[in-house]
C-alpha cells in the first residue's frame, strides 16, 4: 500500500503540473523588419516550433542564446495563425472561467499589432481583440438554444498607477478605484460598462477607446506606449433549462513598453512614468511566477495592474502571454531582457528546458 501511496502522490503531482501547463502559456512573436530595414541582419537566428535563438554581439557576451516557449511565431506568421491557439480560451470564458491575454514587449515590438492590428482594419489583419470577440459571438450563437448570453465590455487605462475610463463619450475623466468583487466580476465598478451584441459594436468601442487614450498624449509624449490598456469582456450566461447563471471574464491587455529607461537621461514626468511601468511590470512578473511555482502567497497588491487582474490570474483562470521581440541588432539588449522576463513567468514548465549553447 506504501507503493500505491507513492503512485497516488506522483499522480497528484503530475496532474498539478499538467493543470499548470494548461493555465499559463507563453508565446513569443518576432516582428518582421519594417520597410527599408529588410536588408539588415536579424539577431534572431532561427525559429522552430518552440525555440528561439538570439545571436548576441560581443557587447552582450558574443554567442548564441536559446529560449523555449510554448510556441514561437516567426516574422511571417499571420494574425490568424497567432490567434489560432486562443480559441479554447474563448470557449472557457463562455463556460464561466476567467482569462487573461497579455501583450508584453518593448515599444515598437508589435504588441498593439498583435492585440488590435494595424490601423487599416482590413479583416485579415485584425488582431486578437477583434478575433476573440468575433469567436465569442459565434460560439454564443451556436449555444443559443441552451444558454442565453449577455456580453458587456469595459476599457480602461492604467497610467502612473491611476485608472482611467477609456469608454467615456464626453465629460471629465475622473480617477477610478479598483474594488475587487468576484460576485459581480466588476473590479472597476465605476468604469463605463457597455453591452455589445456584434463585432461592429466592438469595433466602434475600440475606436472610441483608442481616441480617448490619445487625449493624454502630445507629439512628444506618446502616452499609449507608457500606459497599460485593458479591454475587459464580461460574459454572463443563463442556462435556459436550469436557470443557472455562469459568469466569465476575459482581460485583453496591451502592456506599457517594457524597455528600461536610463535613469541618468530622464527626469521629471518621464522618470516617474518609467518607475511606475517598471514597478507594475515586475509586480506582474512576480504574480505570474509565484502562481507558476504554486506559492501560497501571491503578491497581487503590489500594483494596480495585478489588483485589477486578481480574479483572472491563478485559481481556475487561464493566462496567455504573447511576448514580442524586434529583430534589429540595436534592440538586442531589450530582446534578451524581454526573453528572460518571459522565461521567468513560465518557470515551471519551461525553466528546465532552457539551453545555453
Ligand atoms: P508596440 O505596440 O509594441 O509599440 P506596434 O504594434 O505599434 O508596437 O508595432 C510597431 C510597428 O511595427 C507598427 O508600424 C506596426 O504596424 C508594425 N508591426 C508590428 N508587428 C508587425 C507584424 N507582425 N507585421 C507587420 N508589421 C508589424
Amino acid at each position: 500500500s506504501g507503493y500505491h501511496k507513492v503512485l497516488e502522490e506522483n499522480r497528484k503531482l503530475y496532474n498539478q503540473v499538467q493543470d499548470l501547463k494548461g493555465s499559463i502559456r507563453v508565446y513569443c512573436r518576432v516582428r518582421p523588419f519594417l520597410g527599408e530595414q529588410s536588408k539588415y541582419l536579424s539577431t534572431v537566428e532561427h525559429t522552430e516550433e518552440g525555440t528561439i535563438t538570439i545571436i548576441t554581439p560581443s557587447k552582450y557576451g558574443k554567442g548564441h542564446r536559446s529560449f523555449n516557449f510554448n510556441k514561437v511565431f516567426g516574422p511571417s506568421a499571420t494574425q490568424a495563425e497567432v490567434f489560432s491557439d486562443t480559441q479554447p480560451l474563448i470557449r472557457s470564458v463562455l463556460d464561466g472561467y476567467n482569462v487573461c491575454i497579455f501583450a508584453y514587449g518593448q515599444t515598437g515590438s508589435g504588441k498593439t499589432y498583435t492585440m488590435s492590428g494595424p490601423t487599416d482594419l482590413i479583416e485579415q489583419n485584425q488582431g486578437v481583440n477583434y478575433r476573440a470577440l468575433g469567436d465569442l459571438f459565434l460560439l454564443a450563437e451556436q449555444r443559443k438554444n441552451t444558454v442565453s448570453y449577455d456580453v458587456c465590455v469595459q476599457m480602461i487605462e492604467i497610467y502612473n498607477e491611476q485608472v482611467r475610463d477609456l469608454l467615456i463619450v464626453d465629460g471629465v475623466n475622473k480617477r477610478l478605484e479598483i474594488r475587487n468583487s468576484s460576485q459581480t466580476g466588476l473590479n472597476v465598478p465605476d468604469a463605463s460598462l457597455v453591452r455589445v451584441t456584434s463585432t461592429s459594436d466592438v469595433i466602434d468601442l475600440m475606436n472610441l477607446g483608442q481616441k480617448n487614450r490619445a487625449v493624454g498624449a502630445t507629439a512628444l509624449n506618446d502616452r499609449s506606449s507608457r500606459s497599460h490598456s485593458c479591454l475587459t469582456v464580461h460574459v454572463q450566461g443563463r442556462d435556459l433549462t436550469s436557470g443557472t447563471i455562469l459568469r466569465g471574464c476575459m482581460h485583453l491587455v496591451d502592456l506599457a513598453g517594457s524597455e528600461r529607461v536610463d535613469k541618468s537621461e530622464v527626469t521629471g514626468e518621464r522618470l516617474k512614468e518609467a518607475q511606475h511601468i517598471n514597478k507594475s511590470l515586475s509586480a506582474l512578473g512576480d504574480v505570474i511566477s509565484s502562481l507558476a511555482q504554486k506559492n501560497s502567497h501571491v503578491p497581487y497588491r503590489n500594483s494596480k495592474l495585478t489588483q485589477l487582474l486578481q480574479d483572472s490570474l491563478g485559481g481556475q483562470a487561464k493566462t496567455l502571454m504573447f511576448v514580442h521581440i524586434s529583430p534589429e541588432l540595436n534592440a538586442v539588449g531589450e530582446t534578451i531582457s524581454t526573453l528572460k522576463f518571459a522565461e521567468r513567468v513560465a518557470t515551471v514548465e519551461l525553466g528546465a528546458a532552457r539551453v545555453n549553447k
